[in-house]
């Protein structure tokens, strides 16, 4: 038996055993003393090494990034260079430690609030955006001088299992992926954007464990169970054993499952379903086509302006053609920025709502911020001139917005006509169903939408009204709910009704325990995470409708989504047991 087994919601699978890290987050306290004669030449030592050292991990993080992610995320890390190696700053902190006998911190602290102050009164965009860099770089000196654990996870010295309170999606993001072997949090749900980036950088990830972080010591010996969703506390020499055992056979199952890239994904019967990929960072194009995805059915935008301002359109632009071009003449269809409920960006805090999932997210930020709206809406029909590319709107809920976004996406198409700036005249522009409300409207926005996908993330969220990434309620969130079984029933038949097509873009669409649901309910065309994308083909080659349509049936017919959830695990275990467990 293992010392303790913590128990959690997988929300990116796989098994990993490793050393466990407890990450706190940067938690600044400036200590405050005075120092004698005697002490002050130590004192400048201190700082000259913390310098040395936050030097060393800027350019640590900023050469990671670049690799990993994108050149132009890494250039945000060259302004805190240029502060650093500012030899004014430096110098004025070692005379304030001699004149004022004061600790370094202190002195940095003066210094920092003072430089903060005065950028803070300036009318320009791009100096203010530094205060952002002295703050980072002013907890990082701190940080280093008192000698604290890293207060990132963007570069760690060795492999280790991350557990923390919470990580927020850019913390995810920019992860040490040689190093991080899976991550463990105590908050978050399966479909937070915590998860969805795990998943998406394929580093195992167990999440809403409440209080797994009290449950453990750095070093610790851990075994990640992210099949179960559980997490072995110094597991015996057996367990050890066992679980290699049980890795090794998922990379078989793997490797197995890969040869089904380029076979058709048909069921039983003969009927096609469409398997497309969703992306968040650029780094999953590969995965996603290696996994023989027909295109992009949700481009993330949002991901692209994490831990930055939102960039110009050019930039934008850019952006968007790396992925268009990648997948063409494969279709990308790009959703306009959603940020706000758990992606607060720098430029979101201005609304800081008591209900953030229910207040300023989605379109509602985008046509709030109208200027950002257009820019972005620009970028995006500009990267549609290879006639590849669908625009989406996330989170509409009533159908004054999609006729207020489609008319600005016409001024915008106008605003290019003039300029003789290419794009695609006929782009189709879509929407996200993924509030009661648009379910329930469905038919009347099939009026204003060339598409609809279905983000069931979302949709269970706000039917039940639990918090996706609230780990206390996440009990009662269930995508086969009865009410959230009729709404899809009722988009599905919308979209018949009105021939608009319709995709599953939610996290439910890549998860096996739910492929014969959503082809059951009529759904043809899927969009996932590449990680489920073998396992999902797999089942529906060994599905017919028919009887998806029966388990659909039953489901429907029976009272309680306890039983209804427990029918359907066993069902599928039962039909496919390697394939969900
Ligand atoms: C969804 O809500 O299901 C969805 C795909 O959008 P997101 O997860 O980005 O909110
Ligand atoms: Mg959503």
């Amino acid at each position: 038996m293992p010392d303790k087994i913590i128990r959690g919601i997988t929300a990116s699978p796989g098994i990993r055993i490793g050393k466990a890290f407890l990450f706190k987050g940067t938690k600044v306290v400036i200590p405050k003393y005075h120092i004698t004669d005697a002490e002050i030449q130590g004192e400048i030592e201190r700082f000259e090494d913390a310098l040395a050292k936050t030097k060393k991990e800027i350019v640590g993080i900023q050469s990671q990034v670049a690799r990993s992610l994108t050149k132009d995320l890494a250039d945000i890390f060259t302004s805190h260079l240029m502060v650093l190696e500012d030899p004014m700053i430096e110098q004025k902190a070692i005379d304030q430690v001699r004149d004022e006998k004061k600790n370094v911190e202190w002195i940095l602290n003066d210094i920092s609030l003072e430089l903060i102050k005065s950028l803070d009164s300036i009318e320009d965009d791009y100096l203010r955006e530094r205060i952002l860099d002295i703050s980072d770089i002013h907890k990082r000196l701190i940080a280093n001088l008192q000698e604290v654990e890293h207060t990132t996870l963007a570069k760690l010295d060795e492999e280790v299992i991350v557990f923390a309170a919470e990580l927020t999606p850019s913390d995810t993001a920019l992860l040490d992926r040689d190093n991080v072997l899976a991550f463990v949090t105590n908050a978050g749900g399966k479909t937070s954007h915590t998860a969805i980036i795990a998943r998406a950088l394929e580093i195992p990830a167990i999440v809403g464990t409440r209080n797994g972080t009290s449950n453990i010591k750095n070093g610790d010996r851990v075994i990640v169970d992210g099949v179960k969703g559980i997490i072995l506390v110094n597991p015996t020499k057996d367990e050890i054993r066992d679980y290699v055992t049980q890795q090794q056979e998922l990379l078989l199952l793997e490797h197995e499952l890969s040869k089904l890239t380029h076979l058709p994904s048909v069921t039983l019967d003969d009927t096609e379903i469409k398997i497309f990929g969703n992306i968040e960072l650029p780094e999953e194009m590969s995965q996603i086509q290696d996994h023989g995805a027909e295109g992009i059915g949700l481009y993330r935008s949002e991901f692209l302006f994490m831990d930055s301002f939102l960039s110009d359109e050019e930039t934008q632009y850019q952006q968007y053609m790396k992925v268009v071009n990648f997948f063409y003449p494969a279709s990308v269809t790009i959703r306009t920025i959603d940020v706000g409920g758990d992606k607060v960006y720098g430029f979101t805090e201005q609304y800081k709502e008591r209900n953030p999932f229910l207040g300023c997210r989605a379109i509602r930020f985008s046509l709030a911020n109208e200027d950002m709206f257009r820019t972005q809406l620009r970028a995006i029909l500009r990267a549609s001139h290879k006639k590849n590319v669908k625009l989406m709107f996330p989170m509409i809920s009533t159908v004054e917005e999609i006729i207020w976004a489609r008319k600005i996406t016409n001024e915008i198409k106008d605003e290019l006509r003039k300029e003789k700036k290419d794009f695609d005249e006929n782009i189709q522009l879509g929407i996200m169903i993924e509030v009661p409300s648009a379910a329930i409207n469905s038919e009347l926005l099939a009026k204003y939408s060339d598409f609809f996908s279905v983000g069931t993330n979302d949709l269970v969220q706000y039917t039940l009204a639990v918090d996706r990434i609230g780990e206390q309620v996440a009990y009662l969130y269930n995508p086969v709910d009865l009410s959230v079984l009729k709404m899809l029933q009722l988009i599905n038949e919308s979209s018949i009704k009105k021939g608009v097509p319709v995709s599953v873009c939610g996290e439910i669409a890549g998860e096996p325990l739910y492929t014969m649901v959503l082809l059951g309910l009529g759904f043809r065309t899927l969009s996932m995470a590449s990680t489920y994308m073998y396992p999902v083909k797999r089942i529906i080659r060994s599905v017919t409708i028919k009887e998806c349509e029966e388990l659909v049936d039953t489901l429907m017919n029976i009272e309680t989504t306890s039983d209804a959830d427990s029918y359907l695990q066993n069902y599928v275990r039962e039909k496919f047991p390697n394939l969900v467990k």
